[in-house]
């Protein structure tokens, strides 16, 4: 070890394996090791660090407590972690790819778990479909959550959104082809979205590992990126965590009379009542069910 600075704060804006770059508070990135004692860091945690004054980099000491977490299970089932500190979940939609309600349901129900807010934000409004497209929606809006729209393609809705990230870390997740690629690069123009993919020939075989990176955005405000985050949402979720996703079954869950209750046939099931007095929309209830039944049989 060379000698040490004194401990300063800095953020994780990217990892690689045991290596993190830290950003300080004055900008600048420092390629740092972290002390052993530590957990495994990732992309948007706060740290305290001390520069390496004679070798360069720096050491990490501290964690600092994470608001929130997004996880995903290995191969294995365990959860790893994939970043941190996000303060709201960007779920992403367009007129094209056609946009199923079960998919935006699977999306949802991945984002209420983790606690961060979630919205909703239309992308590609300049194609003709995009009236049709935020109709089919409009059920989303009614349950409570924000709809937004923009294009990139005709600069509408940019500014909007920029305003939407402003003091935010943001991830932006959705199916294949909805747009995020190109809503990431208009967000942070001259900065090429450089993917750190780093592979490691280890004796347990070839795998890759793809880390998420932090971004600043000029306008105010951050992006935690990574094709792994994008694909937030389709990774695996307990069956029986599906229902807890939907949120305005809030009230009725745990009321029905039988506890393991199928929500489809049963005397006393809340669900089937609150859906009987239109509390609840048959299209949510009827894709609850079915995305139970896909999770089972996935796993
Ligand atoms: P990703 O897979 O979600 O990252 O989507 P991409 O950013 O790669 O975009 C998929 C396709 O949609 C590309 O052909 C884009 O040019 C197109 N696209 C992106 N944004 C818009 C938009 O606002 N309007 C239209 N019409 N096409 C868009
Ligand atoms: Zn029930």
């Amino acid at each position: 070890h060379g000698s040490l600075g004194d401990a300063q704060s800095g953020r994780v804006i990217s990892h690689f394996g045991v290596q993190l770059d830290v950003e300080a508070a004055d900008g600048e990135i420092h390629r740092c090791r972290m002390r052993q004692n530590l957990p495994s860091l990732v992309t948007g945690d706060n740290v305290l660090w001390r520069a390496d004054e004679d070798h360069g980099g720096g050491i990490i000491e501290a964690l600092e407590e994470r608001i929130s977490v997004l996880s995903r299970p290995d191969r294995h089932g365990q959860l790893k972690l994939v970043a941190s500190n996000i303060d709201q979940i960007i779920l992403v939609i367009a007129p094209l790819p056609t946009p199923s309600n079960l998919l935006i349901d699977r999306y949802l129900v991945a984002a209420e778990a983790t606690g961060i807010p979630v919205w909703i934000l239309m992308n590609k409004t300049d194609l003709p479909e995009a009236e049709a497209s935020m109709e089919q929606i409009s059920i989303y809006q009614k349950i409570g959550y924000e709809v937004h729209s923009c294009s990139t393609h005709v600069e509408n809705g940019l500014d909007h959104l920029k305003q939407m990230l402003i003091g935010k870390n943001s991830v932006f997740v959705g199916q294949s082809g909805v747009g995020k690629s190109s809503l990431v690069n208009s967000l942070l123009p001259g900065v090429e979205i450089r993917v750190n993919t780093i592979s490691t020939n280890s004796k347990l075989g070839q795998h890759t590992t793809t880390t998420a990176r932090l971004y600043h955005i000029e306008e105010g405000g951050e992006i935690i990126d990574s094709p792994g985050i994008r694909d937030f949402g389709i990774w695996h979720i307990e069956p029986e965590a599906v229902p807890d996703g939907y949120k305005e079954f809030a009230p009725f869950l745990g009321a029905c009379r039988f506890r393991n209750c199928s929500h489809q046939h049963e005397p006393g099931c809340a669900l089937l009542a609150a859906l009987e007095a239109g509390e609840i929309s048959a299209e949510r209830l009827k894709n609850c069910l079915s995305l139970m039944e896909t999770l089972r049989a996935e796993s």
